[in-house]
């Protein structure tokens, strides 16, 4: 193995304690409410571990588990509540919602002010703008582990495999924003000949949801590979980059687990901060 290990736990350490000082430092008790609708066991370990973090940095977890068979008026109501309530600075409903519920009715529901996931159309708006806001958390993860780690990214030739709205969208639109100024290339399903693509990038990210999908031949000597993915397999969480392989041919790479997925929750912590600071004025 040559590469560069990317840890994502000392980023989110060090996020963790920024956001500790920031939320000391504001005058109300910070309040993030969770909503979690349903059974699947990943969502719970996601909520579990977000309210585990926010206990750590000091922010008040407000927690709402509702059953699999709620309405989507039943939860309409209730978002609508946590709108309304001053206690509750960061709104965060746990996506995959259960198949009946509208997702992004309820993501549109939430007060922009609060939607610390950065998954409304308003604060995605800001972001094409170039005025982002709340940010969302993956993609500002992998923005941070990149700014830690030093890897330039002005002038870099960046590929993002996976387009969605949650993260490779989002993502391509950091990479490119002025002042980081990459130059992005967006892969996804329909690309043809990925790996031609992914074999110029300087930085490439992979975020598709296939277990090792990249492997050495998509990948420059020397670039930065940050793996998103995560893939529950019968030899346990993977990635969407072939690591070990991958290691042997890249400069710098991040781990799974250890890498990314960290990064999350320590900036939805970070979103929380930044919109209670908001609502304190
Ligand atoms: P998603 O909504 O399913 O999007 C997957 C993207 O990958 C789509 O744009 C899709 O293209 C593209 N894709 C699928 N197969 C492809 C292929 N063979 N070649 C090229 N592109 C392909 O998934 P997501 O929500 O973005 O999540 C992606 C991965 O990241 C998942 O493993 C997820 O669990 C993980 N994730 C991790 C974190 C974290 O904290 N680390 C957070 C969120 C998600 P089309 O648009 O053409 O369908």
């Amino acid at each position: 193995m040559s590469a560069r290990i990317l840890e994502g736990r000392q980023v989110a350490d060090a996020v963790k304690e920024e956001v500790a000082a920031a939320v000391a430092d504001i005058p109300k008790e910070v309040g993030l409410a969770t909503v979690l609708v349903g059974d699947d066991p990943a969502s719970h370990v996601y909520v579990r571990s977000k309210r585990r973090v926010a206990g750590q940095v000091g922010i008040n977890s407000i927690h709402h588990e509702l059953p699999a068979e709620t309405s989507q008026e039943a939860l309409e109501d209730l978002v609508r509540s946590l709108n309304d309530d001053d206690a509750v600075d960061g709104i965060l409903v746990q996506l995959p919602l259960p198949s009946h519920l509208d997702e992004q009715r309820i993501t549109t529901l939430i007060d922009p002010g609060k939607d610390v996931d950065g998954l409304h159309p308003y604060n995605l708006g800001l972001l094409a703008l170039g005025k982002p806001a709340l940010v969302p958390c993956t993609p500002q993860g992998v923005m941070r582990i990149l700014d830690h780690y030093g890897i330039e990214t002005s002038g870099a030739r960046a590929v993002v495999v996976g387009r969605s709205f949650l993260v490779g969208r989002p993502l391509g639109l950091l990479l490119g924003l002025k002042g980081t100024d990459a130059t992005v290339t967006m892969a996804h399903s329909r690309t043809v000949d990925l790996a031609a693509f992914t074999r110029e990038a300087d930085i490439l990210v992979a975020a598709i949801g296939s277990a090792k999908m990249i492997g050495p031949d998509h990948v420059k000597p020397g670039a930065t590979v940050i793996d998103v993915g995560i893939n529950r397999t019968e030899e346990g969480l993977v990635g969407d980059v072939d690591f070990e392989k991958v290691a042997e041919v890249a400069g710098a790479i991040t781990p799974v687990p250890g890498g990314v997925g960290l990064m999350t929750v320590a900036m939805l912590m970070h979103n929380t901060a930044v919109a209670a600071r908001t609502h304190v004025g």
